[in-house]
């Protein structure tokens, strides 16, 4: 709920702060129990700032965060240890997360032990199912993360984030890193897992092929807002917001008969600390009329589940 995170700029040897980077300017929406919420943009627009700030592995500098109808944002360090056993997050590059001089069972078994769940033989036992659930073995567990390729090494990283058993799941780009022939066996694994353990997801990418896939909503996020909300389906077949529109057309789709209408976009994404007046897509868009560059668009549900911030529909 109006979340913002602003990120102090300080420049000169005195450190002074010079001005803020708006990582993420006042973002409010939903995430249902058992969906994945996509959420798109592009570099810089803040999406994997909202992710950390949802796990409150950020402070938020305005806003709430509410999880199961508790507030995060006001809750002592103590007690977000507790709530974080219940949502977990997988990163981009399984490499960087993973210790590279812990073995697969030492990695799993963390977060059992910063939760204190289990005596030795049953984290063991816990560590060599979690093995088999994500399509490995017992057998890897004594191995090292650079023994793995990189989708074996997601798999460890989806298997750590697990180990606890959350119900929510933050995946910041999770398969952006691997091979197309890896991406969609990830993907298909996120999908049976969360049937399995009846998680709830929400999936980070700038690439709106791989959300499209796996999103039953979608959320569009330009330069720390979001701008237009809706079901995947409408989300596709009829984006409201311009900024949609000239991202979907740029994705190639299998029949060139449906292929959009390349709408490219002027100049360049503008700097999250100097944003635009008004609505901050106003310098790029191709619809922007005198209202857009002086007065901020809200963002209003404007048919059921569809939300957008965009004058055209005021
Ligand atoms: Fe374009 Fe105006 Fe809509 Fe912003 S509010 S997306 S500038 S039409
Ligand atoms: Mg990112």
């Amino acid at each position: 709920k109006g979340l913002k995170k602003h990120f102090p700029i300080t420049g000169g040897i005195l450190g002074k702060k010079t001005g803020d980077v708006k990582a993420v300017d006042g973002v409010s929406f939903e995430v249902k129990k058992g969906e994945t919420l996509g959420i798109v943009g592009e570099s810089g627009c803040g999406k994997s700032t909202t992710g950390k700030l949802l796990l409150r592995l950020l402070d938020p500098t305005e806003g709430q965060v509410i999880f199961e109808n508790q507030e995060l944002t006001t809750l002592k360090n103590s007690d977000v240890r507790k709530v974080r056993k219940e949502m977990q997050m997988i990163f981009q590059d399984p490499f960087a997360s993973l210790n590279p001089r812990h073995n697969v069972e030492k990695i799993l078994e963390e977060p059992l032990l910063v939760h204190g769940i289990g005596s030795k033989a049953e984290r063991r036992k816990m560590v060599h199912e979690m093995l088999e659930v994500v399509g490995l073995s017992a057998y890897h567990a004594k191995r090292y993360p650079h023994q793995f390729s990189g989708g074996q090494r997601q798999r460890i990283g989806i298997a750590r984030a697990l180990m606890t058993r959350p119900k929510l799941i933050i995946a910041d780009e999770p398969v952006s890193a691997l091979d197309v022939s890896i991406q969609s066996q990830v993907l298909n694994l996120l999908e049976d897992l969360q049937n399995e353990f009846q998680l709830t997801y929400v999936f980070i990418s700038h690439d709106l092929g791989v959300v499209r896939h796996i999103s039953d909503r979608v959320g569009v996020m330009y330069l720390g807002n979001m701008v237009e909300l809706a079901n995947s389906e409408d989300i596709y077949s009829r984006p409201l917001h311009p900024y949609t529109e000239a991202l979907l057309s740029a994705v190639p789709v299998p029949d060139p008969e449906f292929q959009r209408e390349q709408i490219v976009l002027q100049g360049d994404i503008p700097s999250p600390s100097n944003p635009p007046t008004g609505c901050a897509f106003h310098t790029r868009c191709g619809k922007c009329m005198d209202v857009c560059r002086t007065t901020r668009p809200e963002f209003k549900e404007i048919e059921s589940g569809h939300f957008v911030a965009c004058h055209l529909y005021e």
